[in-house]
């Protein structure tokens, strides 16, 4: 069997699309769909990361504010920077660009941000939303892989699914959104012992670990669908997931490629986010 790419820059064009559409009905009632996204320092990947949300944005016609700071800036600046923004109501997404300098408590200026703006959906509230089932905003990264699956019409009621990695951006929010869906979900992390004992029960995989070759083809049952949402550079330098993807691809029913897959349906779950928060500011 040779597995089915999920082609992640084709879906998120098409989600980018509907953005664009949501958006221009949006500005017809006379309201502009506005992101701040906060950086502070000059972190390399951020910067890029930045750019890209900002690109992305615009593109859709968004109206999206980078705010920068030095690293030199206070917790304390920075926090009334976020109660300023939580205020104005011209503002409908926040997003602070992680990782902050190290003199910054993250998890407290993350729990500064309105959960009504919390587009990147790291808030304890939208946690908590995602956790009982009420609307809230789902982490961009898990959200895309959802829609992943949704895309190639894959019925997760009954199945069994395996997420490797349990981090609260990814993998445990990932498991939730399974579970919501009547899946079977086992978290496997670091510490679980035979991996692949769990990863060959499984229907669907999703591996999130930041690390090569984590899944192998002798760990896929035939037909599965793996998720890929790992980034990693190859002895080439070049860009790979957690996947073995050309032995994997011999075996499972449908993969994620990387890069193509997981990481632009990132980007444009950003985009969902900011528009349904402006949406839902709008009544
Ligand atoms: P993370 O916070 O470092 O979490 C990694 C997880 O992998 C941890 O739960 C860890 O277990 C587990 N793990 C480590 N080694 C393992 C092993 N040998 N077997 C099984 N589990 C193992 O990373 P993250 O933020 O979730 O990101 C994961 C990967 O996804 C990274 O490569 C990141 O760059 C990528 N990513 C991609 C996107 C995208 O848009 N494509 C977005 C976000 C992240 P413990 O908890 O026991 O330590």
């Amino acid at each position: 069997m040779t597995a089915q790419i999920i082609d992640g820059n084709a879906l998120a064009a098409r989600i980018r699309a509907e953005v664009q559409g949501r958006t221009d009905a949006l500005k017809a009632r006379g309201i502009v769909p506005h992101l701040v996204i906060v950086l502070v320092g000059d972190d390399p990947a951020s910067q890029v990361y930045t750019k890209h949300k900002v690109n992305d944005s615009e593109q859709t016609g968004l109206k999206a504010t980078l705010e920068r700071y030095p690293a030199t800036l206070s917790e304390s600046d920075l926090l009334e920077r976020i109660r300023v923004l939580n205020g104005d109501s011209s503002v409908h997404g926040i997003l602070v660009q992680l990782p902050l300098p190290k003199h910054m408590d993250a998890h407290k200026v993350i729990e500064a941000i309105s959960p009504a703006k919390d587009v990147d959906g790291f808030h304890v509230s939208s946690a908590g939303a995602l956790m009982v089932g009420q609307p809230g905003f789902w982490p961009c990264t898990p959200h895309g892989c959802l829609r992943m699956l949704d895309e190639i019409g894959y019925d997760l009621k009954g199945r069994n699914a395996v997420v490797i990695g349990r981090s609260n951006i990814v993998g445990k929010p990932m498991a939730m959104m399974l579970l919501g869906r009547n899946a079977t979900v086992t978290i496997c992390h670091s510490q679980t012992r035979d991996l692949r004992a769990h990863t060959l029960q499984a229907d669907v995989i999703v591996a999130a670990v930041g690390k090569r070759n984590v899944v192998t083809a002798e760990m896929v049952k035939p037909g599965a669908v793996v998720i890929d949402v790992g980034m990693n550079r190859n002895d080439a330098g070049k860009l790979c997931g957690d996947v073995d993807f050309e032995g994997v691809k011999q075996v499972a029913g449908w993969i994620t490629p990387v890069p193509g897959g997981v990481g632009p349906m990132t980007r444009a779950m950003l985009l969902v986010n900011t528009i349904e928060a402006a949406q839902r500011a709008s009544g």
